[in-house]
């Protein structure tokens, strides 16, 4: 046999920029390190009508050759179909493989521009202005992008590392107060997966932070960033640690399907750690004093942690055990087994399961 070994040394390595009017330098950033002939903007229709004009004149004075494309805003354009529109248009704009894409916009925009950017002419490169908070502290960093699929969410992707992230923090003011808690949500879910300072600086500025304070919220950001990274750079592909980010997003992801995407991810994912750490204290990890400290800190959020009642408890099991990433009718839960650490690959039997959502009826 003969064999020729392919070395592989890939650095994706990127810079997280975060701060207020940051955005204004990211045209001459991008000019320094790449010299794209053709930038493409892509952005949702909520995001245009906003910062549209604003973006695309940013860009246009130093590329010449931007375009920006929209598509409706909500989840239920994180489809096949936009992104094959998106296709059509980059090539009836005759845009080369020397492009650039950039994602305008929350977590859809994001999944998208990224999915898109990892199969167009076999991957371009792109950058991230994440304009919700969501987006800033998720969905924007880790390279995961897809679109969803009518039997669930996130079926079809790839992983695509950005080139760069701005996170601009002056997009926040526009947000709805429900749209900016949903990203609290995630932070809140770094801090019990990773570290328990973060959660106890969270316990004593959750109000500063509901209420948009620039210092608390910078800090908040960094911070949770921070611990993202750390877990990005062990595990990029999900082999292994970086399944703890998927707490609460088991049962989560299953209340978002079902309920046909009304509920927004970042509740759906408060409701999906406040039923999951009812796992854990099955399992005997969790205290009910900590318990109520989770539901306690959700709730000042403004976060909801009970179950809406037009959801069914059976729908949950169903879409859980039976869902088409799960192998063999086997779900694996990442839970904290205390407040700042979390396992991975834990299975929990249906009538613990059931147990536990009924309590949050
Ligand atoms: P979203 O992108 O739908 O944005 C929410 C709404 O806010 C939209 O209507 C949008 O138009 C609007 N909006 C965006 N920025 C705005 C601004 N600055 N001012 C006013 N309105 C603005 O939703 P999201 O919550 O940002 O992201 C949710 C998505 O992210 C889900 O699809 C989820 O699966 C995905 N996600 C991905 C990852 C990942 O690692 N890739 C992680 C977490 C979540
Ligand atoms: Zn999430």
């Amino acid at each position: 046999m003969l064999r020729v070994h392919l070395k592989k040394t890939v650095d994706d390595s990127y810079n997280i920029d975060i701060g207020s009017g940051i955005v204004a330098s990211l045209p001459s950033l991008i000019q320094k390190k790449f010299s794209p002939t053709f930038c493409v903007i892509i952005t949702d229709s909520s995001v245009k009508k906003l910062y549209g004009k604003k973006i695309l004149s940013l860009f246009s004075k130093i590329f010449p050759q931007t375009i920006l494309i929209d598509f409706p805003a909500g989840e239920h354009s994180k489809s096949r179909e936009t992104k094959s529109m998106l296709e059509d248009k980059i090539f009836n704009n005759h845009i080369g493989k020397d492009c650039l894409l950039i994602a305008l916009g929350g977590g859809v925009v994001g999944d998208v521009t990224g999915f898109v950017a990892a199969t167009l002419f076999r991957g371009v490169p792109f950058f991230q202005i994440p304009t919700t908070l969501l987006a800033q502290v998720d969905s924007s960093s880790g390279g995961k992008t897809a679109v969803d699929h009518p039997s669930g969410k996130n079926l079809i992707g790839a992983y695509h590392q950005p080139k760069h992230l701005c996170i601009d923090t002056d997009f926040l003011a526009t947000l709805t107060q429900e749209e900016y808690v949903n990203g609290i949500a995630e932070i809140i879910k770094q801090a019990l997966i990773q570290d328990k300072k973060f959660f106890l600086f969270l316990e004593r500025e959750m109000e500063h932070l509901v209420q948009q304070n620039k210092e608390i919220l910078h800090k908040t950001i960094v911070w949770n960033c921070k611990l993202k990274a750390n877990i990005i750079e062990k595990d990029e592909r999900e082999a292994g640690p970086r399944k703890i980010l998927n707490f609460g997003h088991t049962i989560g992801h299953a209340l978002e399907t079902l309920s046909d995407y009304e509920l927004r991810h970042g509740y759906a994912v408060a409701i999906g750690m406040a039923a999951e750490s009812r796992i854990a204290y099955r399992f005997g990890w969790l205290s009910s004093e900590n318990i109520k400290r989770i539901d306690t800190l959700l709730l000042r959020a403004q976060l909801p942690v009970r179950i809406p009642k037009n959801i069914s408890i059976e729908k949950i099991i169903a879409k859980t055990f039976r869902d088409k990433k799960n192998r063999a009718g086997k779900v694996k839960y990442s839970l904290i087994d205390s407040i700042g650490h979390c396992k991975f690959n834990v299975e929990a039997d249906e009538h613990i399961v059931r147990e536990c959502l009924l309590e949050l009826q």
